[in-house]
Formats: C-alpha cells, sequence, structure tokens
C-alpha cells in the first residue's frame, strides 16, 4: 500500500476506533435548550393549561410517556405508563366534575431492593373553569403553567433522561412520576399513594419537583422536606451548588410530596417560591430560567446521589 494511501487511511481508522470502542457513557447532563423545549411545548397556548379532563391534558400525558419511551424506561402504571383514575372538582360546581385522569410512570430497573421516587404534576388549570385561579375574571383565559408546573415535568424528564443513559447502574431503582390532578387537591399522588405500583415500603424517598422555573437568586431555591428524614443533615453536608439553596424541615405542604410523606415516607420538594404570575394566565414560558433550572437539576443530581451511597433512609415527622 502507497504512503498516500495510508495517509488517507489512517484518519478513517482512528475516526472507527473512537466510534467503535466502547468507552463509558458520560450521562448527558442537564440541558437547558431541553429544558426550554419540553416548557414551551406544554405551556403553549395549543395546550390550553392542560386542565384535567381535556384531550389537551391527554396530550401532555402522551408526549411525557413518548419522552420516558425513548429514553427506554419501562411503563410502570396499570395500563403502560399511565395509571388511569377518576378525578373530582370539588373547588367549583361545573357539570363536569367528575374527570378521567391518569398518572404517568416510567421505571429504571435496576435490580434493587429499593427505589428513589421523581415526581412532578403536568396538569395546571385548563382555561380557568375548575377553580383556584387567582384571576379575578379566569373563565376562558389560558392558564398555561409554565412554571406551574411544566417547569418541573421538564426537570423530571431531564432526570428520566440522566439516569437512563449511561453506562452506571445504581444502586437504587428510580420511579419517574408525572401526576395529574395535582391542581384540584393533589388527586394523583393520592391515587399513586393509596394504588402504588411499586411497594410503599421500598421506596427510599420521594423527590417533588413543583415549580422550579423562577429561580431568584435573592431568594435562593426552597428544598422542603429536610426534617423528614435523620439522614437529611448528612446527605446535604459540605453541598454548595451551582445555585442558592435553603432547607426547610416541614414534610407536608400544598403538592404532591405531601401524599408521599404522609405514608411514612421521607421527602424533599424543590421550589423555586411564589411570584405575581402564580396561578394566573401570564404565568408563561419565556419568564422561566431554563440555565438557573438546569442548575437546580445538577443540584438534584447530586443530592439523590449522595443518597444512593446511604441504606435505605429512615422516615421521621419533623
Ligand atoms: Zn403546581
Amino acid at each position: 500500500m502507497s504512503y498516500k494511501a495510508l495517509l488517507f487511511l489512517c484518519p478513517l481508522l482512528g475516526a472507527c476506533m473512537a466510534a467503535c470502542t466502547p468507552k463509558p457513557a458520560e450521562p448527558p447532563r442537564p440541558d437547558p435548550a431541553r429544558i426550554a423545549g419540553h416548557i414551551a411545548y406544554l405551556a403553549s397556548d395549543e395546550m390550553k393549561g392542560r386542565g384535567t379532563g381535556s384531550k389537551e391534558n391527554l396530550e401532555a400525558a402522551r408526549y411525557i410517556a413518548e419522552q420516558l419511551a425513548s429514553y427506554g424506561l419501562t411503563p410502570k402504571g396499570t395500563e403502560g405508563y399511565f395509571q388511569p383514575f377518576e378525578a373530582k372538582v370539588t373547588r367549583v360546581t361545573v357539570p363536569d366534575s367528575i374527570r378521567l385522569a391518569r398518572n404517568v410512570i416510567g421505571f429504571l430497573d435496576n435490580g434493587a431492593d429499593y427505589t428513589v421516587v421523581i415526581g412532578a404534576h403536568y396538569d395546571h388549570l385548563g382555561e380557568g373553569r375548575q377553580g383556584s385561579s387567582k384571576d379575578p375574571a379566569p373563565e376562558g383565559k389560558i392558564h398555561n403553567g409554565a412554571d406551574d408546573n411544566a417547569s418541573g415535568v421538564a426537570g423530571l424528564l431531564e432526570l428520566a433522561r440522566y439516569y437512563a443513559a449511561g453506562n452506571e447502574k445504581e444502586p437504587y431503582n428510580l420511579l419517574f412520576i408525572a401526576f395529574s390532578a395535582e391542581e384540584l387537591g393533589l388527586l394523583g399522588s393520592k391515587h399513586f399513594t393509596a394504588h402504588p405500583t411499586v411497594p410503599l415500603d421500598s421506596i427510599h424517598f420521594m423527590v417533588n419537583m413543583d415549580m422550579i422555573g423562577r429561580y431568584d437568586p435573592a431568594r435562593g431555591l426552597g428544598i422542603g422536606g429536610f426534617g423528614t428524614s435523620p439522614a437529611w443533615p448528612r446527605v446535604f453536608e459540605g453541598v454548595t451548588g451551582q445555585v442558592k439553596f435553603f432547607t426547610d424541615p416541614a414534610g407536608e405542604g400544598g403538592s404532591d410530596h405531601a401524599s408521599f410523606f404522609s405514608k411514612g415516607i421521607p421527602v424533599l420538594f424543590f421550589h423555586t417560591g411564589g411570584h405575581p404570575d402564580y396561578h394566573m394566565p401570564g404565568d408563561d414560558t419565556e419568564k422561566v430560567d431554563v440555565q438557573a433550572e438546569a442548575a437546580i437539576l445538577e443540584l438534584a443530581i447530586e443530592l439523590i446521589g449522595r443518597t444512593m451511597e446511604l441504606p435505605k433512609l429512615e422516615f421521621q415527622t419533623p
């Protein structure tokens, strides 16, 4: 073979070696552009606020299930990825008060005895006809719910993508749950904890993300649930993160982690705080800080990683 031919072949050979040699896959880090894409889709006007029982809410559920499937997660609902249930609107009187709702559940089975649950609700207030809007005349106005809680769902999807990729087999299984009917009174998480698809006593702890899109550096990220296990101080020791955060002991409160806490399961609750667009039609995509959200997810990965170095967390009441 001529020298020239060798010169031609070598770069090709090198490229093939790089592509063909198995190397430890680096899990994909939380990505601001992907986070932005999920939020822009879920909180678009076309999704009409993802009210429980609406066809747009079902579309959102299908979108989430497709994402979980694309990461290779196992369906862990009762009908594939879906766990359907009946939700009742009780805060206002409406003719269609009984709504078909569904949680969306994907499982990363690492063959472990215990499971970390990561959750976020995907429903919101629809077009303002199901109660709890802060708008004085909410009917017919799309409540996009970009922060509440497309941001949390984007976080859930990015964490699912992160853990599902890579060669590392974590010492715990991971269960990803997108809850519905949270805005009607935590109905999806109450349904799951009443009809769990993994045994409740196999849950290491539950982390809930509800409104993680409006990071305010002056306030910092709030992390609730710090009092729900004697192990939390050890887990958090020396953790600084790229975002400022503070902890709060409470395990109850107005989101889905409360359903797990009430069953004696340690919880963490990530929340960037209230704002004037809370439960208003102006909770829009462009107001979400996706760079900060990616940094919040890095912090979640660090904390979850630390819990996986410990035996199953003990529960305590704060
Ligand atoms: Zn919410």
